[in-house]
């Protein structure tokens, strides 16, 4: 199996039996522990903490959620006795359930998901089960709260692990959006100007918590993914003078910079500091203003190894996720969605050599799916998404368990008002055209 968790428990043991520091290596040795670790490291300290992977050294904000702990015999259990109690449970329940596996979650879950894909594809593939009591979201919160926007009341989204939040969707919380918002309105007033566009439009990328979403549904703004992020600009630049894109400032600085807009035009906002750290007049000046959100696996991709990558591999395709910074996109042979980097292999006709800049899961997955062609990551040492990899098959079998016996735990619940917000700026997002 290419699974992270195998390649990891693998790296341990030879660095276990040669006593030094195996080939490669991965960023945190803790990755060989189970999640529950975390929980229990959690309760204990009383800090939210993300877990190990490429966001551990991110700060977990206060409010984020925390996993109780899981039953002693999920923990306990073995991988094949998990996976016959996850199948058994699976079977039992039939079409009452539907398990949703994100393209950055571990093989050892993927294989009991009835679907595959990025966030919103996800949260679509939901929509084609309506008979599903249960949607059993193998993600991180904010695609379980989009999936909660755009499923039916009666139907229950499950999150398995509570802990698995996304560190860059906590960079942008509601409360400093809102001051940010209040700061620029004093600055560009609220009137439009004569060709009727409004000072700014806010656009938020799909990662990020709903209350963001329902913020711009309220505020005439709207949802982009990585794969329409320049559609969307497009509509919010016939709307408004200026964008605020948040969280990510990587989506937002590659997709205006592909529209031309100039980088001194991209003042970048800070919500520690007054007016984001800005002078009044660069904000005046704007085109658009990037939140100082990123994603801490995407940032972990630099120039430095696309050109090792060329160095060793005359003629690699080099493809990286426009959550990179711009100098990683700019050296890239191109930057695309998860779906456009599964496409772009997929096209190949040859045997090529590929160097992939996004999350290792996937990059292991496209691998094993496409023999004929080399596929490996551009960051040598493995570094899964830290929130990704708090579901574990544990956590899964105990959701299901539940269900079986009639219970829904780990419900997520997006407010009914925060509900309709959000759900106007994602239309918007559906209806926008290039
Ligand atoms: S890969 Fe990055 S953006 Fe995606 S869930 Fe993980 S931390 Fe969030």
């Amino acid at each position: 199996m290419s699974s992270v968790n195998t390649a990891i428990q693998l790296i341990t043991r030879e660095q276990a039996e040669k006593g030094a520091a195996a080939k490669g290596g991965t960023c945190s040795p803790a990755l060989a522990k189970g999640p529950w670790d975390y929980d229990l490291a959690e309760a204990l300290a009383g800090v939210p903490a993300y877990g190990p992977g490429a966001s551990s050294a991110d700060p977990a904000p206060a409010s984020t959620p925390r996993q109780g702990q899981l039953p002693d015999e999920y923990k306990l259990a073995s991988d094949a006795e998990l996976g016959e109690r996850i199948k058994a449970a699976k079977a039992t329940l039939g079409d009452r359930a539907v398990i949703l596996g994100h393209f950055y979650q571990r093989d050892e879950v993927i294989q009991y998901a009835d679907f595959v894909g990025d966030s919103f594809q996800l949260a679509n593939a939901a929509l084609t089960r309506p008979e599903a009591e249960a949607i059993i979201f193998c993600g991180v919160h904010f695609m379980a709260e989009t999936a909660d926007i755009l499923s039916t009341p009666e139907q229950a989204v499950i999150l398995p692990n509570l802990a698995a939040g996304c560190s860059m969707a906590d960079m942008a919380d509601a409360d400093s959006v809102e001051e940010c918002w209040e700061q620029l309105e004093e600055i560009f007033g609220t009137e439009p100007d004569a060709g009727g566009r409004v000072p700014v439009i806010p656009v938020t990328y799909m990662n990020s918590s709903a209350a963001l979403k329902a913020f711009c549904g309220e505020h005439g703004g709207i949802v982009c993914t990585s794969s329409n992020a320049r559609t969307v600009l497009e509509w919010a630049f016939q709307r408004g003078q200026r964008v605020l894109f948040f969280p990510d400032q990587h989506l937002g600085r590659n997709t205006a910079k592909a529209l031309g807009v100039s980088l001194d035009q991209m003042p970048m906002w800070n919500p520690r500091k007054d007016l984001g750290g800005n002078d009044q007049q660069a904000l005046l000046d704007s085109r658009v203003i990037l939140w100082h959100g990123f994603c801490s696996v995407h940032k972990r991709f630099s120039v430095a190894q696309i050109e090792k990558a060329r160095a060793d591999f005359p003629g690699v395709q080099v493809i990286v996720h426009p959550e990179c910074p711009m100098e990683v996109v700019d050296a890239a042979d191109s930057a695309g969605s998860t779906d456009f980097i599964k496409k772009a292999i997929a096209a190949a006709t040859g045997p090529t050599t590929f160097a992939i800049g996004t999350e290792i899961n996937m990059v292991n997955r496209l691998a094993a799916e496409y023999p004929q062609h080399t596929i490996f990551c551009l960051d040598p040492v493995i570094c899964p998404c830290s929130t990704m990899y708090r579901i574990h098959p544990g956590y899964l079998a105990w959701v299901l368990e539940e269900l079986v016996a009639g219970r829904v735990v780990n419900r997520i619940t997006v407010d009914h008002n925060v509900q309709a917000n959000a759900r106007t700026a994602l239309e918007r997002m559906l209806a926008a055209r290039p």
